[in-house]
């Protein structure tokens, strides 16, 4: 199969095609894009899969795929926010993420965007992503979220840090929580901030959550499929 196949958008695949060398899917991200792509199908989603399996991607990709049409909104800017936050347990980890997801949004966001453009054609684009893991001082990140950072990587507590002492940081609309090797959050002790993040972000995340650590499985029951906002466990 490939990646249209998988219902991704043509930019996209046009990208990882001709830029990042990819072309065939994994068998996680052949598992994961049919659940995350589709509108009609916003829900909680567990993916297991191990490092080296293209976990990355699997998420990744999906949620680059629900921001793009968003560029073709004239009005649309950073503005709007922060739409997709990916919670990694190490500093290490957010950086690697970090740096897919900005070889993936080096791609054209239209049809009619020159995708290596100009400087200027770069500098004006919204969809742009943030790492926050405490590597910089607070009121460098504070800047950072103040301008808007639609896809924020970062590390949990700093995150938490943000959301509640960063009155600029607007993370209202946000649409999508990653929380990856999030079985490693939880060996690390990060229950209590992640619970305070999904507190900050939209209460109804946390069900997802817990879940997650009663051992359920989706099929299990107790389980809210029809939810707007999608969370993402890995
Ligand atoms: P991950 O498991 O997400 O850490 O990814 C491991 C490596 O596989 C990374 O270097 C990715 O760039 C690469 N990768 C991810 N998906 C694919 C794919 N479909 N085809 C080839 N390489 C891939």
């Amino acid at each position: 199969s490939t990646f249209s196949g998988l219902g991704l958008d043509p930019l996209i695949v046009a990208h990882l095609t001709g830029k990042m060398n990819i072309s065939k899917p994994t068998s996680i991200q052949k598992a994961a894009l049919p659940a995350l792509v589709r509108p009609t199908h916003e829900r909680d989603v567990f993916l297991q899969a191990q490092t080296g399996s293209g976990k990355t991607l699997a998420f990744l990709l999906p949620i680059i795929h629900d921001l793009l049409p968003l560029s073709s909104l004239s009005w649309i800017d950073r503005s709007v926010g922060t739409l997709a936050i990916i919670i990694a347990p190490t500093r290490e980890l957010a950086k690697q993420i970090s740096d897919v997801l900005e070889a993936l949004l080096q791609m054209r966001l239209r049809p009619d965007d020159d995708g290596d453009g100009d400087a200027s054609a770069r500098m004006t684009r919204w969809l742009v992503s943030g790492l926050l893991t405490g590597g910089s001082t607070r009121a460098h990140e504070k800047a950072r979220l103040r301008k808007g950072v639609p896809v924020l990587v970062s590390t949990p507590g700093r995150l938490l840090d943000h959301l509640q002492n960063t009155s600029s940081f607007n993370a209202g609309k946000c649409r999508w929580l990653v929380l990856d090797e999030a079985d490693r959050l939880m060996e690390l002790g990060f229950e209590e901030t992640i619970k305070g993040i999904v507190k900050g972000l939209d209460g109804r995340r946390g069900l997802a959550l817990q879940a997650f650590r009663e051992g359920k499985s989706p099929e299990a029951g107790g389980w809210d499929w029809e939810r707007r906002r999608r969370t993402v466990l890995c």
